[in-house]
């Protein structure tokens, strides 16, 4: 049977790391969020934030616009706190509300990429290419910390990672690459996929549907990373791997919920705090 990649464990050291050093800071550092429309999951996310931040001693800023505010409003917002040196983190809660006119390259390109928490800027994306990231994307950043507090190393082995958004999928492959794993990464048109996922020693989902991984697409003793979030019904969430069936044959495997979820959060304070610290020394 295999163990469990414990996020919430995992999470609460890391907020506990980001708390001390704050506590250490002569100001703390701000992020500062925006909200556009009021989508009910959008509001528990944006909560789950603001949660974090009051836990590790980050002030936190909820700048809420209504849902026809239109893309002039929401870029002028970004730019009055892209020029507000008391803010170090801005991010902005996605998806925005259906039929928000906007072009979602011009506000990745938008934030100021010192204060891009959320690592969605091509600068920042670019210097993540090269290896040389000040800020790290929060969700795979949040994958690759579980594997490490369970100690296992990436060099020589062989990641495969389902799914390649700007969000997830690339940059997880990036990061695994930086570590030393050899990279395939597998999309809708892949061929042979199962073939491929029972090759990974390291097998990543993050697809977006329910019970996607099932058992024969994994090899015996595999570490499994889920970072699907798939919604039933009421406010239950499961991720895209078939746990209970799975979870017998690899070595270490992520819940869901429990997960990736909560290290995507204590990622994004460390980031608040590393951005802070960036701003700071210039
Ligand atoms: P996305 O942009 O929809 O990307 C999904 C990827 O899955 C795409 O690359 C797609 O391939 C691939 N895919 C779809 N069907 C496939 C199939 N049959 N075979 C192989 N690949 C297939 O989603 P995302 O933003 O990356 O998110 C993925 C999941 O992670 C979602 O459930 C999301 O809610 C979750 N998520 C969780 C966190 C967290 O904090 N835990 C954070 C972000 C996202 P194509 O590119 O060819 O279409």
């Amino acid at each position: 049977m295999s163990q469990l990649l414990d996020g919430k464990l995992v999470s609460a050291k890391v907020l506990d790391r980001v708390a001390a050093e704050v506590a250490g800071m002569p100001q703390p550092p701000t992020l500062a969020v925006i909200l556009v429309g009021d989508d009910p999951a959008s509001q528990v996310y944006v909560g789950n934030k603001k949660k974090a931040c009051e836990r590790v001693g980050i002030v936190s800023q909820e700048h809420l616009l209504p849902a026809d505010a239109g893309q002039a409003k929401l870029l002028a917002l970004v730019n009055a706190l892209n020029q507000d040196k008391n803010v170090h983190g801005i991010l902005c809660q996605l998806p925005l509300p259906k039929g928000f006119d906007y072009d979602e390259q011009a506000l990745c390109r938008a934030v100021s990429p010192a204060k891009d928490v959320d690592v969605f800027h091509p600068e920042n994306v670019g210097k993540l290419m090269q290896g040389e990231p000040e800020l790290l994307p929060c969700t795979p950043a949040g994958a690759l910390e579980l594997l490490d507090d369970a100690g296992i190393d990436l060099a020589g082995k062989h990641v495969v990672v389902i799914g390649r958004s700007n969000i997830v999928g690339k940059p997880m492959a990036m990061l695994a690459l930086q570590r030393n794993a050899t990279v395939t990464i597998c999309h809708s048109r892949t061929k042979n996929l199962s073939a491929i996922t029972r090759q990974a020693d390291v097998l990543v989902a993050a697809v977006g549907r329910l019970h996607f991984v099932t058992a024969d697409m994994v090899k015996d003793g595999a570490v499994v990373v889920d970072v699907g979030i798939n919604r039933l019904e009421g406010r239950k969430v499961r991720g895209d791997v078939d746990f209970d069936a799975v979870a017998p044959k690899c070595s270490w495997i992520t819940p869901v919920p429990g997960g990736v979820g909560p290290m995507t959060i204590s990622v994004l304070m460390k980031n608040t705090l590393a951005a802070a610290k960036l701003q700071r020394r210039k």
